[in-house]
């Protein structure tokens, strides 16, 4: 019988089982073209429909029009963290960044290197616990645009409402949540999200900008570095990972046949209830770093009350087929990463695990 562990890597993460199959089925012989997608040249018939197949699934699952263009890009969501500023701060002007964990942090280091950057929030003093209220976000009205971390990963904080802010555009990393919630995605001017959390495996980032904010994008940068040359192209200036696009199209189908996002957030709700309920159902032996307004949906942090406990709860947990529990090593303790691709059942059995655990310790 196959042997599936439940994965809670942080990143690269679970895939859906049926997502993995169909992989399968379709690796050596891709829809009788008797040649593996792996072998298929970008430009081929076949890689174009899945290009245009994925890039109109964005559109139609984030509820966004055809303002919006649509990007696989290779590099990662760290590379964006230099793109976005070197593309939109003009000379002398300055963009605000709310620091609300790592990536946020790495975000506006970033920007830092190549222009200035006006910190609107920051939690850093208190360990990155929370996200801001809406009314401590903080910044001068003509800067290029603000700067959010939706969904802060290694931290297990989120963001369940966004600023309102007029005509300074927003600019989001959502590399840990997209597509796992129902949003007005409209809100931002550009979102970006390695793919390797949510959406498929490592390699490709996925960047969806608006028209008009593309528009104000500088002119005269390397061509490789530059958003319109890719949107000019449909992602196929240079080579795209063309293997991580072609699942990537897979896992958006997925969601639209689990309901779309109204679906996957019924299904996340549900998940993110059972852990946190089942942590704060034992206070004295479990407790989440994160606090409680700030709870992420996706990445849930938990401390016990030793190290060594929590050592022994991974160890045990993964005897159990339960991997990938371990703390970033920034902040240690244990995180349970739930995204899309983790189910219902597998959190039941989660919390089963856990109940089991502390009544044995
Ligand atoms: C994982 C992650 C990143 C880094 O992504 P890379 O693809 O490794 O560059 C950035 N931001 C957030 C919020 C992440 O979760």
């Amino acid at each position: 019988m196959l042997k599936r562990n439940i994965i809670f890597n942080p990143g690269p993460a679970a895939l859906p089982l049926e997502v993995l199959k169909i992989v399968q089925e379709e690796l050596l012989d891709y829809q009788g073209s008797g040649m593996s997608i792996l072998e298929s040249s970008h430009r081929a018939k076949e890689f174009e429909a899945i290009n245009d197949q994925a890039i109109a699934l964005v559109r139609e699952l984030l509820g966004l029009g055809t303002d919006y263009q649509v990007l696989f890009l290779g590099g990662g969501a760290s590379t964006q963290f230099a793109l976005i500023p070197m593309h939109f701060i003009d000379d002398g002007q300055m963009a605000a960044y709310v620091d609300t964990g790592a990536f946020a942090s790495k975000a506006l280091k970033e920007c830092q290197i190549v222009a200035k950057a006006h910190v609107a929030f920051s939690s850093k003093e208190e360990k990155y616990r929370r996200v801001p209220k809406m009314s401590e976000i903080k910044y001068p009205e003509n800067v290029a645009y603000l700067h959010i971390c939706s969904n802060n990963t290694i931290e297990g904080t989120q963001f369940q409402e966004f600023p309102n802010t007029g005509n300074v555009p927003m600019v989001a990393d959502m590399s840990s949540d997209i597509a796992s919630r129902q949003l007005d995605y409209r809100k931002f001017s550009l979102i970006y999200a390695g793919a390797q959390k949510n959406l498929g495996p490592a390699g490709v980032t996925l960047v969806v900008i608006r028209d008009d904010f593309l528009a104000k994008g500088k002119k005269g940068l390397p061509t490789i570095f530059s958003y319109q040359t890719h949107v000019d192209n449909k992602s196929l200036y240079n080579t795209p990972p063309v293997f991580g696009v072609y699942i990537t199209k897979l896992v958006l189908e997925w969601i639209k046949s689990k309901g779309g996002l109204a679906g996957m957030e019924k299904i996340n709700a549900a998940k993110k209830d059972l852990l946190y309920n089942a942590i704060d159902a034992a206070p004295d032996f479990y407790k989440c770093p994160a606090e409680k307004d700030s709870r992420s949906w996706m990445n849930i942090t938990l401390r016990l009350p030793t190290e060594d406990m929590e050592n022994k709860f991974i160890a045990d947990a993964k005897k159990e087929g339960l991997l990938g529990l371990k703390g970033h090593r920034s902040v240690g303790g244990i995180r349970f990463s739930i995204y899309n691709a983790v189910s219902l059942e597998d959190i039941q059995k989660t919390v089963d695990f856990m109940d089991k655990f502390r009544k044995s310790s």
